[in-house]
């Protein structure tokens, strides 16, 4: 394997083995067991949250030095793949630590700040959550207005952010925030470390969201929060908008990874009931219709498993890091959307009925085309940057 974009070592691809099977023994035999539970109760039960931290799953892609796993990114699909398997809810516990949130620290923090955040984030002892949307500010975060300005050598932050992952339960914020207007040197855009106990920091109520339940997001909101020159990530104020945007490319192929195993899921599920529902005395997967349907969801699964480990592998390399990562997201998320409603679809009646499993995947997995960039932001991306590309004459 290659080196990691860290520089660090990549785990052996047999201590690799070792760890993918024990997460699919987790997910498989543990989380699928008590998935109804976890969407009834709208909450992670406590032992799962305690297994996943003594499993290092709260670290998994956090360099070895910091106390993660250290896997690479070609790694962390394979993860997220069998992630994908059960509630979207699992995965977006140490979601934001492991990507958008940890990314920030592992990719643009000074030395002082990934040894004093890192290892915390890494056993799950510190929930992370990223900062970065706004109103009138989700597809264009660009756009943003939250403030930092300066009062002596400290920086006072203004803001109200939305839909942040883990916010109810976040110890830190890595919050974005503007220092001056955007000009013809960058955004203007920084990026803060703000403990979730800071003063003038408030998280609202748990929004109510279509699906995902035990995953919790919720406004919040920053005023007059005072942080000191520690906090400024990187210790630049330039720095924030590339953060963003390097972090955001690598969770794209993190997501189309976790659409994967949800698609692959909706399609195990699918086959069973098919193999086994009768109409008229007969098993509706005799049927060529439903056949059918079963033929275009393993085609897209396996279409799209291929695609995330190309665009992982190529991620690693530093092949690409830009348009793969939004063909890899586009394709699969649309994908598994079409494989959850084709699911629904060969399970009748049934598939519309709630502790159905396909019937909370089908909800789960349209989140996915919304966040992290919506299809249509990756459209612009790819074919944005082929336009450029072509121009540049590469
Ligand atoms: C459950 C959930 C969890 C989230 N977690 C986080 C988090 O942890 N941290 C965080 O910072 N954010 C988070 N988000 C925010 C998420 O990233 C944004 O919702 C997303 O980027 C879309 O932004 P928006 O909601 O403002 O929609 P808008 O940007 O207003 O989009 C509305 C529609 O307009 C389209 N559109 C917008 N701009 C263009 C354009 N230029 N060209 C063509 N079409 C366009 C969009 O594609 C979409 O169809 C989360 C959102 C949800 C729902």
């Amino acid at each position: 394997m290659t080196s990691t974009s860290t520089g660090v070592e990549p785990v052996t691809a047999e201590d690799f083995r070792e760890i993918l099977a024990q997460t699919r023994k987790f997910v498989r035999t543990v989380v699928v067991e008590r998935e109804r539970e976890i969407a009834e109760e709208n909450r992670m039960p406590d032992e799962i949250v305690e297994q996943a931290k003594a499993m290092g799953l709260f670290g998994y892609a956090i360099p070895q030095q910091w106390g993660g796993l250290g896997l690479d990114l070609a790694q962390d699909v394979e993860l997220a793949m069998e992630f994908g398997y059960t509630t979207l809810a699992l995965r977006s516990m140490f979601g934001t630590n492991n990507g958008i949130a940890g990314q920030v620290l592992v990719g643009f923090g000074t030395e002082e700040q990934k040894s004093r955040w890192l290892e915390p984030i890494a056993s799950g002892e510190v929930v992370a959550s990223f900062a970065l949307t706004e109103s009138g500010a989700g597809s264009n975060p660009a756009s943003l207005r939250s403030t930092a300005a300066r009062s002596g050598t400290d920086w006072i932050i203004n803001g109200e952010k939305r839909f942040i992952t883990n916010a109810p339960v976040a110890d830190l914020f890595i919050t974005f925030a503007r220092t001056r207007p955007a000009d013809e040197h960058g955004a203007g855009i920084a990026v803060f470390l703000v403990p979730a106990d800071s003063l003038g920091v408030e998280v609202g109520p748990k929004d109510r969201k279509m699906g995902q339940e035990g995953a919790w997001t919720a406004e919040v909101r920053f005023q007059d929060v005072r942080v000191g020159p520690e906090a400024l990530v990187g210790g630049s104020e330039d720095i924030g908008y590339r953060a963003a945007m390097t972090s955001l490319a690598r969770g794209r192929i993190h997501i189309a990874a976790l659409a994967v195993g949800a698609a692959q899921r909706a399609l195990d599920e699918s086959v069973a009931y098919a193999a086994t529902a009768t109409q008229g005395g007969t098993a509706i997967g005799q049927f060529q219709l439903v056949q059918s349907m079963l033929a275009d969801m393993q085609t897209g699964v396996m279409a799209g498993r291929a695609l995330v480990r190309d665009a992982a592998r190529s991620w690693v390399a530093g092949e690409d890091r830009r348009i793969a990562p939004s063909v890899a997201k586009l394709y699969c998320t649309e994908m598994a959307g079409k494989v959850a409603d084709l699911a629904v679809q060969v399970h009748g009646g049934t598939g519309y009925m709630r502790d159905v499993a396909v019937e909370r995947i089908y909800r789960d997995v349209r989140l996915l085309r919304l966040y992290e960039g919506t299809s249509e932001i990756q459209r612009l991306i790819i074919g944005g940057g082929l336009v450029k590309n072509a121009q540049r004459g590469q």
